[in-house]
């Protein structure tokens, strides 16, 4: 299988604090990978190493089989934050601006904008089932519906690979579940790769075919359900946790 993501010895500093140490791993083409580990443990010192956002103190990032200082095809990767604050909250838009902005940032000079990209527009909000909220204001919209928007933000260029945080808080368990089922649905049936920042290691077992479980150095890589026998691992799981799991896999 092709490597997607492919990280060697990675050791991240924040001045004398070490985030990451020592991380290797590679994720593979079609891969769905939950990313957990507790609080402070470096999940999001990680995705942005990966994303190019942070200076890396030691090891390598590659991407697409390429080192990260060489790579140029960030149209590949998209990412989703966790909530819309993260973009902007202050910038009054709306759904189809948001979602163009999307293709914008791929582009080269001149940055200008097509009909054939707002067909890719029209056509990510139908598939989405969000059309009837294109001239809305995305804040003016509620938490489901604003993952919604994010995720056609992301997927409007086409990535291979979707990287986002679980916006398991700001959801309802509906619109939880018909967002891990899309997201499936993408990862089964075109083979996007998904990397998901999670707080949820039992629910993540539904969706996920690998766990990466990280507390600044790596805990465990693989299947989820080789993570799953009570004894080796379980002190890394809260309780609850650890219960969802075990019944989840007997
Ligand atoms: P997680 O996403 O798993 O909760 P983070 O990657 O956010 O963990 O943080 C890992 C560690 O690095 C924590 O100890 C955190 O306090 C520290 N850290 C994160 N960002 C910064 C920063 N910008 N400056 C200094 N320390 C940071």
């Amino acid at each position: 299988m092709k490597k997607i993501i492919e990280i060697k010895n990675l050791s991240v500093h924040y001045g004398q604090t070490e985030a990451l140490k020592d991380v290797s791993f590679a994720i593979e083409q079609g891969d769905f990978i939950g990313l957990a580990g507790p609080n402070g443990a470096g999940k999001t010192t990680l995705i942005k190493a990966i994303l190019g956002l942070l200076p890396i103190t030691k090891g390598k990032v590659e991407l697409f089989g390429q080192v990260k200082e060489k790579f140029s095809d960030w149209g590949k990767i998209g990412y989703l934050p966790q909530k819309f604050a993260t973009i902007n909250t202050l910038f009054p838009a709306t759904v189809n601006e948001v979602i163009m902005l999307g293709l914008l940032s791929q582009k080269k000079f001149p940055k200008r904008m097509t009909t054939g990209d707002q067909n890719k527009v029209n056509s990510i909000l139908k598939e989405l089932d969000i059309i009837g909220l294109k001239k809305r204001m995305v804040l003016e919209l509620s938490g489901g519906q604003q993952q919604r928007v994010l995720l056609a933000r992301a997927l409007v260029s086409n990535p291979e690979v979707l990287i986002f945080d679980e916006p398991s808080t700001a959801l309802d368990p509906k619109s939880r579940k018909d967002f891990f089922q899309y997201i499936q649905k993408l990862n089964q049936e075109k083979g996007v790769t998904i990397v998901l920042i999670t707080h949820d290691t039992g629910y993540i077992g539904n969706y996920a075919n690998k766990l990466l479980y990280i507390d600044r150095s790596l805990v465990f890589f693989g299947k989820i359900s080789e993570f799953c026998p009570p004894g080796k691992n379980h002190q890394y799981f809260e309780k609850s946790d650890e219960h969802i799991i075990w019944h989840q896999h007997n």
